[in-house]
């Protein structure tokens, strides 16, 4: 039997990620990140003088692109020459360009199989944007954690970025190719007055109550 895949999509700056770590380790699974994975490709072409608009040239390059999809300590990792990526994925110029670059659906058909490799032989929980409705179609375990753009706004504020959330949210939700939105089936979470842990408490519960089942 495959491994349990936990998806948990939102926009940006909704605390999924915090929220995603914290339930891999309760549930002792592997937490992959996604948008570390669309961060690195952008990382890539900007380091190189590649611009997002250059589809053609980034589908030829994509399969010799040297990036590693690896794994460490229970979590995902990008590697570049062997080195871990790290603040390279949060450059302004990667938060600039990465919805553009992700709404490239070559880009997303290669990081999917990548993707789904995580849960070939491990039980993860995976976030991003579409992984519910695409990644893991079949999985009975997706969760959209979302927050009032106040309190998103604010919470990016509080980690030190100035990102334009807002513009980001609007690519990812109007591309043609696996659209940020809620799969039907996901249990919606709403996190602006909720505390992390009582997010967590909500999905790792109603894991629990399914895998019993
Ligand atoms: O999660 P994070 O904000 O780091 O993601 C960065 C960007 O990567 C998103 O704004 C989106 O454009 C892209 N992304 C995506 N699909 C995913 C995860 C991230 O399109 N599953």
């Amino acid at each position: 039997m495959k491994p349990p895949a936990i998806a948990i999509d939102g926009p940006a700056a909704s605390g999924k990620s915090t929220v995603a770590k914290l339930v891999a380790k309760e549930l002792g699974y592997t937490f992959i990140n996604t948008g570390a994975m669309y961060r690195a490709i952008a990382w890539y072409l900007h380091e190189h003088g590649i611009s997002p608009s250059e589809t053609e040239k980034i589908t030829a390059l994509l399969p010799d692109i040297p990036l590693e999809f690896g794994k460490e300590d229970s979590h995902s990792t990008v590697l570049y020459a062997g080195d871990v990526l790290t603040h390279q994925l949060t450059d302004p110029a990667v938060n600039e360009s990465v919805s553009i670059v992700a709404a490239i659906p070559e880009v997303r058909t290669f990081l999917l199989r990548k993707q789904r490799e995580y849960n070939r032989t491990e039980a993860v929980v995976m976030e991003g944007r579409d992984i519910g409705s695409v990644v893991f179609p079949d999985t009975p375990f997706k969760y959209f954690v979302t927050a009032s753009p106040e309190v998103r706004a604010a919470r990016r504020a509080a980690q030190g970025l100035t990102d334009s959330i807002a513009e980001r949210d609007k690519n990812d939700a109007s591309r043609a190719c696996a659209p940020l939105a809620q799969a039907p089936d996901a249990l919606l979470i709403d996190t602006s007055h909720m505390t992390v842990e009582e997010v967590v408490n909500r999905i790792t519960q109603d894991v629990r109550a399914k895998l019993s089942h």
